[in-house]
C-alpha cells in the first residue's frame, strides 16, 4: 500500500550531519524538512564548538606568534584584548556560516521547521515551538506540528557531559560557557582532551592562569606520546600547573572561588580558582528524542546503533554523527549524512572510510590518521615508521618553530602506508595528503616520488617516506 507522507525526509537536527543529509536529499529531488530548535542552523559544530573555537584559536596564535617575534626585533608590547569585540568577531565568522547554511537551504527549498522534535511513531514527529537558545538543551512540549515522513534521518547530536556532584554554580562552565571569554584570573580545566586544551590555549593567551588536570596517564589519551610532548613542553612553561593520573575529586562553592580537591598519587593541596571549564567528554543526545515511540534501538549509553548504511533497526530510519559514536567529529557527521540521504533515495551506498582523521587545533596542533602506533604495538601488528624532525624543515624553520615531527608508519611487506602521526603548526592540514595516501593504498614510493612544492611543511611528509625508502638525500 502507497501510503502519503508530509516529506519524503524528515531530518532532526541541523548539525553539519543533519545538513548535509537535508542537503543532499533535496540534491536527489526529495522533498525534504529539517527540523532543528537553535535558532540558527550548523549545530554544535559552527554554533559553539569547531568554529567559534578556531576563530578564538587564531586570535591567541596571533598574540602569541607577536610575543615571539622579540627575537627577530619585533616587539608590540601587551596585547589590549576588547572583549566585545572579540566576542563580536567571532560571532560574525559563525554568522556568515550559518546564515550561508540557511541560504543555501531555501535554494534547496528544504524546508526547515523550528522547534524541538520527538518520534510520536514510526512515521511521525511531533515539533514543539521551545525557543530554545544556542547550545542548550530544551524540554519538548506537546501539541506542537505534527510532521509524517517516508524516511527519517536522526542527526540529534551531542551535549557535554557534566561531571556528578559538582554544584550548581555559574563559575563552573562548559566549552559552550567558555567560548563567551568571561577572563578568570586563574582558571582550571578538567580535561586533558582536544576540547579542553584547545580551550586552555585560547585562555592562556588571553592573559588567564591556566592549570589541566586530567585522570589518566597523559594529555589527550588516543593520541601517541611522541606526538603530544612538543605539546606538552610548550604548555609547561606557558600554564601555571599540568595534572595527569590525578582526579579533580570535588568543587566547593566559596565566595572567594572554587576550591578543588584533587586526588592521585601526585595530587596537590586543594586550590581555589576563579572559574573551572569541565571538559571530560561529550553523550549522545539519544535518549532525549523519545525514540521508542518509533521502534528504534538506543542503547544504555544513549547512541544508536546503526549499520554501514546508516540505517537504524528500522529500516526507514537513519541516524547519523554523534548520536551513532565514535570519533564525534564534525567530518565523519557529514560524510555519514550523504551516505543516510543517498540510501534514502535507494541508493547503494556506504560509509566504509578506512580512515577518519584527528586534529588537536592546540599550538602545536596535532593530527594523525589511520594506525597509531600506540594501537600497532597493543595489537602486534607487524609496522614499520619513519619519522622526519621539523628542526630539519626550511619552512618550519621560517615560522621560527623547529619542535615539529612527522611520523608515517608502513605495512612491513607491502610498504603500505597504514597510519600517521604530525605536531607542529598547521599539522591538522597537512594531515589530508595522508589521508587520502591510505584511501588509495600508496606505498612509501608513491609519496616519496611524488613531488611537494618547497619550502613547505608538507615536504615532511615527503622526505619521512623517502627516509623510510632510503632515498632522502638533501634536508632542507
Ligand atoms: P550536532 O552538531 O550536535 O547538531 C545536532 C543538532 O540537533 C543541534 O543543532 C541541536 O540543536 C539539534 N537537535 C538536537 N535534538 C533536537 C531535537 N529533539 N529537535 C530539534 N533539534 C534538535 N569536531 C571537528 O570535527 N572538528 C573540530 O574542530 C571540533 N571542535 C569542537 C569544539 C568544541 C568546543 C565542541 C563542543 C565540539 C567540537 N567538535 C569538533 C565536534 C563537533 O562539533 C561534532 O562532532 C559535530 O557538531 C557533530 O555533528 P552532528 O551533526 O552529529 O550534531
Amino acid at each position: 500500500e502507497q501510503k502519503s507522507y508530509d516529506f519524503d525526509v524528515v531530518v532532526l537536527g541541523a548539525g553539519p550531519g543533519g545538513y548535509t543529509a537535508a542537503f543532499r536529499a533535496a540534491d536527489l529531488g526529495m522533498k525534504v524538512a529539517l527540523v532543528e530548535r537553535w535558532p540558527t542552523l550548523g549545530g554544535v559544530c559552527l554554533n559553539v564548538g569547531c568554529i567559534p573555537s578556531k576563530a578564538l584559536l587564531h586570535a591567541a596564535k596571533v598574540i602569541e606568534d607577536a610575543e615571539e617575534m622579540h627575537v627577530a626585533g619585533i616587539s608590540f608590547g601587551k596585547p589590549q584584548i576588547d572583549r566585545t569585540k572579540l566576542l563580536d568577531w567571532k560571532s560574525k565568522v559563525v554568522g556568515r556560516l550559518t546564515g550561508g547554511l540557511a541560504m543555501m537551504s531555501k535554494q534547496r527549498k528544504v524546508e526547515i521547521i523550528r522547534g524541538t522534535g520527538v518520534f510520536t511513531s514510526p512515521h511521525e514527529i511531533e515539533v514543539s515551538d521551545t525557543a530554545t537558545a544556542v547550545g542548550q538543551q530544551s524540554a519538548p512540549k506537546s501539541g506542537g506540528r505534527k510532521v509524517s515522513f517516508a524516511n527519517c534521518v536522526i542527526a540529534a547530536g551531542s551535549e557535554s557531559i557534566r561531571l556528578p556532584g559538582l554544584p550548581d554554580d555559574p563559575r563552573i562552565i562548559d566549552s559552550t560557557g567558555a567560548l563567551e571569554l568571561d577572563l578568570p584570573k586563574r582558571l582550571l580545566v578538567v580535561g586533558g582532551g582536544i576540547i579542553g586544551l584547545e580551550m586552555a590555549t585560547v585562555y592562556a593567551a588571553l592573559g588567564t592562569k591556566v592549570s589541566v588536570v586530567e585522570l589518566t596517564d597523559g594529555l589527550i589519551p588516543g593520541c601517541d606520546r611522541d606526538l603530544v610532548r612538543p605539546l606538552e613542553k610548550r604548555i609547561a612553561k606557558r600554564y601555571e600547573q599540568i595534572l595527569v593520573k590525578t582526579k579533580c575529586a570535588k568543587v566547593e562553592a566559596l565566595k572567594e572561588g572554587l576550591k578543588v580537591t584533587f586526588e592521585g598519587e601526585k595530587a596537590p593541596e586543594p586550590q581555589v580558582y576563579d572559574k573551572v571549564l569541565v571538559a571530560v567528554g561529550r553523550s549522545p543526545n539519544g535518549k532525549r528524542i523519545n525514540a521508542e515511540a518509533a521502534g528504534v534501538t538506543v542503547n544504555e549509553r544513549g547512541f544508536i546503533p546503526v549499520d554501514k548504511q546508516m540505517r537504524t533497526n528500522v529500516p526507514h530510519i537513519f541516524a547519523i554523527g554523534d548520536i551513532v559514536g565514535q570519533p564525534m567529529l564534525a567530518h565523519k557527521a557529514s560524510h555519514e549524512g550523504k551516505v543516510a540521504a543517498e540510501v534514502a533515495y535507494g541508493e547503494k551506498s556506504f560509509f566504509d572510510a578506512r580512515v577518519i582523521p584527528s586534529v588537536a587545533y592546540t599550538d602545536p596542533e596535532i593530527a594523525w590518521v589511520g594506525l597509531t602506533e600506540t594501537d600497532a604495538k597493543a595489537k602486534g601488528i607487524d609496522y614499520e615508521k619513519a619519522s622526519f624532525p621539523w628542526a630539519a624543515n626550511a619552512r618550519s624553520l621560517t615560522l621560527g618553530r623547529d619542535e615539529g615531527l612527522t611520523k608515517l608508519l608502513f605495512d612491513k611487506q607491502t610498504h603500505r602506508v597504514l597510519g600517521a602521526g604530525l605536531v607542529g603548526p598547521n599539522a591538522g592540514d597537512l594531515i589530508a595528503e595522508v589521508a587520502l595516501a591510505i584511501e588509495m593504498g600508496c606505498d612509501a614510493a608513491d609519496i616519496g616520488l611524488t613531488v611537494h612544492p618547497h619550502p613547505t611543511l608538507s615536504e615532511t611528509v615527503g622526505m619521512a617516506a623517502e627516509a623510510f625508502e632510503g632515498t632522502l638525500t638533501d634536508l632542507y
